[in-house]
């Protein structure tokens, strides 16, 4: 049988600070929480590590500071086997998130990028080897827009099947929405790049005319939507108690990509990555909530 191949993510890695209370602040107010957890997050360093748990040959492309959350971050992507040759160490402070989560599982986030701002263009180029042998790219944006701009463009240059994650939400250039295969969000990103609301087939029916090959929409507790030139799919995720959603749509797309990487349909690799993300949000953080491929439910 031929070597798997493999899958390179190309994104942020960020300490997770995690405090647990009952309700959010709002302006002006200070609310009392739980004790703080540090665990590893960051949607790239989550994505590689979600897919090198299941199994995935992965490779991270990325950066952290010469620091205590550095470490953490390598630590956690070393530990699911994923390549951390390519990270660089900039003279900058590990990017962190600052996380609140209440009873109900859901999450408010602030985002301090720190070492991930220093992801460059030429950081891509000085990996172009380890590119040209992956099957699937995956990019998310926490990290500057011009640096996933030029990757984008490095996969089709390279035959790699560029997969991105529009989280945070930014204004894309046409060329690169039109390469991804697919194109990731949630409900919101997708209505807040439709400027408009609709059902979740509605969406990404709609997200298709906008240019990319195909479109993921992932719609929490009720799973995914998948559409592209074939049809539209709806993908129910299994019925669980969430926990904590926090990384769920990342354990969702780097599952999708593993599984992308290893030749399923993106059909096929949707209805794995509900089982992978359900799994996650019956635990608590983002890394430390993903599952090995024999503790996937559903
Ligand atoms: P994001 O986490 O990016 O905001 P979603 O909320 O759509 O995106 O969640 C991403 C994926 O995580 C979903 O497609 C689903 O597979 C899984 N997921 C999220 N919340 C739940 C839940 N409450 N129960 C089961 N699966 C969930």
């Amino acid at each position: 049988m031929s070597e798997p191949k493999k899958v390179v993510v190309i994104g942020s890695a960020n300490a997770d600070l995690v405090v647990a209370l009952n309700r959010r602040p709002g302006p002006g107010e200070t609310v009392m929480g739980a004790d703080l957890v540090v665990s590893p997050g960051g949607k790239g360093a989550n994505q590689a590590v979600a897919a090198g748990m299941l199994g995935a040959p992965v490779v991270f492309l990325g950066a952290v500071g010469e620091d205590e959350h550095g470490e953490l971050l390598l630590g956690s992507l070393r530990g699911a086997g994923v390549d951390v040759a390519h990270v660089a160490r900039p003279d900058r402070p590990t990017g962190n998130a600052y996380i609140m989560v209440t009873p109900d599982g859901e999450n408010s986030i602030v985002v301090s990028p720190g070492a991930n701002s220093a992801v460059a263009e030429a950081d891509v180029d000085a990996a172009r080897g380890v590119l040209a042998e992956a099957a699937v790219m995956v990019l998310s944006l926490e990290i500057p827009l011009s640096t996933v701009a030029h990757a984008v463009a490095s996969a089709a240059e390279l035959g790699v099947r560029p997969v991105l994650n529009l989280s945070p939400t930014a204004e894309l250039p046409d060329e690169v929405l039109a390469a991804l295969d697919p194109l990731v969000v949630n409900e919101h990103e997708a209505a807040w790049l439709l400027g408009a609301e609709g059902s979740p087939e509605d969406l990404a029916t709609r997200l298709l005319d906008v240019g990319p090959r195909s479109v993921v929409v992932t719609i929490g507790a009720k799973g995914a939507v998948v559409a592209d030139r074939a049809g539209v799919h709806t993908v129910p995720s299994p019925q669980v108690k969430p926990v904590d959603t926090t990384g769920a749509g990342d354990a969702f797309t780097g599952a999708l990509a593993g599984r992308l990487a290893a030749g399923e349909d993106l059909v096929e690799a949707a209805r794995f990555a509900v089982r992978v993300a359900a799994t996650s949000v019956t635990r608590h953080g983002a890394q430390p909530s993903y599952p090995r491929a024999d503790e996937v439910i559903g």
